[in-house]
């Protein structure tokens, strides 16, 4: 898948194995448990996310909805292991998220998750290639195999050719490929996309959702897109809803139409 083999199993190691038996046993990728998320603002308490459960399965398309100010973002980036949840219990592939150290979160991130955002967060003046090939930066492998696996992720998302543009030569949703296969070049197991469409026109965001479309579909990989937009969700093949930091809807829905992937 990709071209982009798995890295080298000297680089990955197990955190919290005594707990990680049964959840792995469970086979789910993501496993939350009355999952809260409060923010402390001086004496005032924000409960962003109010005992959320989930489980994704590996291979998953799902689509996360709701209002501006709902928890969706909070929710990707306890997902994504950006952030801890104040309380519950959160396990990535059998590991206990909320029991990670700070140094471990890291390395989860880096290892499992990619992520995509509105603003495509691209550093300017810095070619599509190097851009891409930015988080194998720290991993120690040979400059010409992080080339190689860039290279091989600004492929698959469909910009051949593309590789020495500076962003500033892209359109938008050119951009925002060029961050989806920054998100793909370490191999994650899941792409976590916040509002991915959020700044781009219909055309684009079609192009956008079709590329997620196709890794989720060709390579198997896990995606959690959050959009506002129905449409944007009509993409996935499973629907969350979420209002006021509580799951209130969880439905599967029919997925892409045909021919549209
Ligand atoms: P959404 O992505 O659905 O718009 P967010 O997850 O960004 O919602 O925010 C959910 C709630 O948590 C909002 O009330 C927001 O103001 C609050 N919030 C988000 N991040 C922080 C933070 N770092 N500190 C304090 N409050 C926050
Ligand atoms: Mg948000």
């Amino acid at each position: 898948m990709l071209g982009l083999n798995e890295p080298d199993a000297g680089f990955r190691f197990d955190l919290n194995t005594r707990h990680s038996g049964l959840h792995r046993a469970m086979g789910a990728l993501i496993i939350c448990e009355d999952v809260w998320k409060v923010y402390q603002l001086g004496d005032v308490e924000v409960q962003a996310l109010r005992g959320v459960s989930l489980q994704i399965e590996r291979g998953e398309f799902v689509a996360v909805m709701g209002a501006s100010g709902s928890g969706k973002s909070t929710l990707m980036n306890l997902l994504g292991c950006l952030d801890r949840p104040t309380r519950g219990t959160y396990w990535l592939d059998g590991r206990d998220v909320g029991r990670a150290s700070q140094d471990e979160l890291a390395e989860l991130r880096s290892r499992e998750i990619g992520f995509v955002f509105q603003n495509f967060n691209l550093v300017p003046r810095t070619s599509a290639l190097e851009n891409a090939q930015l988080p194998l930066c720290y991993w120690g492998l040979p400059l010409r195999e992080q080339r190689a696996r860039a290279a091989a992720a600004l492929a698959r998302v469909g910009l051949n050719g593309r590789d020495q543009h500076y962003p500033s030569q892209l359109s938008g949703g050119q951009q925002q490929r060029v961050a989806i296969a920054r998100a793909l070049v370490s191999s994650p197991s899941i792409l976590l996309a916040d509002e991915p469409t959020g700044n781009l026109d219909t055309e684009s965001s079609r192009e956008i959702m079709e590329v997620l479309t196709r890794l989720n579909r060709e390579d198997g990989l896990t995606v959690l897109v959050v959009t506002h937009e129905t449409q944007i969700a009509t993409y996935a093949a499973r629907e969350i809803l979420v209002k006021d930091g509580q799951i209130v809807s969880d439905r599967v829905t029919a997925g892409a139409p045909a021919g549209r992937s």
